[in-house]
């Protein structure tokens, strides 16, 4: 599969893990936008959002309770998840993922 994130969950790509379980690997961004920057992927390749099915879909749930342990042993005073889906959403790796951005007050203006 000629896809960057299933070449690192394969370990075809080095990455900086933070997590991994059965079904998710969450390793650290490359080029970080915050003082903590982790993605958080399913294991199973799933283009983006809109790829998602019934019997997919818990994975969401899934990776939403690792961004929150790993927010804990980082002892994060809250944190941001964000998944960019499509190309105006300004997703640039077709693997479905998931941001964790946090480590400082995060500001929210208009785009
Ligand atoms: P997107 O723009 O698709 O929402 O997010 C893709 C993210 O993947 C970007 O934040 C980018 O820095 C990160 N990224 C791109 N290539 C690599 C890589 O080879 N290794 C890691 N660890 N992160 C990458
Ligand atoms: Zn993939």
């Amino acid at each position: 599969m000629n896809c960057l994130f299933c070449k690192i969950i394969a370990g075809e790509i080095k990455s900086t893990k933070a997590y991994e379980d059965s079904k998710v690997l969450a390793f650290q961004d490359l080029n970080p936008i915050a003082p903590v920057h982790i993605l958080i992927v399913p294991k199973m390749h799933i283009a983006s959002a809109d790829y998602l099915d019934a019997a997919s879909s818990q994975i969401v749930g899934d990776i939403f309770l690792v961004a929150s342990k790993l927010a804990e042993k980082l002892n994060l005073n809250g944190y941001r998840i964000i998944n960019n889906c499509g190309e105006d959403g300004g997703q640039s790796v077709p693997h479905i993922h998931f941001h964790l951005l946090g480590g400082k007050r995060l500001n929210w203006e208009p785009l």
